[in-house]
């Protein structure tokens, strides 16, 4: 098992949506290139009841992997923090992205 939070489901993607870039089904009537938005099945036939329901029953039912809050590494410090944790910020009259903890002013 992995040490972080990562979590695995079912999701339902559009089969006329390329399988290297899909568009996931994110509620009723709502599909959504971002897998965060995907609605998310425990188990795989609920994902199939489901799916055969929307889109005319075309699609793909697959097995997706979310990681956990992504690690990132900050321009500015180099620390790894969460994706989350980054924001542009202004340093030295420089607009960088940084992380909250250093916030573009590294202290070597
Ligand atoms: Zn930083």
């Amino acid at each position: 098992m992995t040490d972080h939070n990562d979590e695995s489901g079912w999701v339902i993607e559009r089969g006329d949506s390329s399988p290297g870039s899909p568009t996931y089904w994110s509620g009723p009537d709502a599909w959504s290139q971002d897998h965060m938005d995907a609605v998310r099945f425990a188990r795989k036939q609920d994902a199939e009841r489901v799916a055969c329901r929307v889109h005319g029953g075309h699609h793909r039912v697959c097995e997706h992997l979310w990681c956990g809050p992504e690690a990132v590494q900050c321009d500015a410090c180099g620390e790894m923090v969460a994706r989350d944790d980054i924001a542009k910020v202004t340093a030295y009259g420089i607009e960088t992205s940084a992380c909250a903890k250093c916030r573009g002013v590294s202290n070597p």
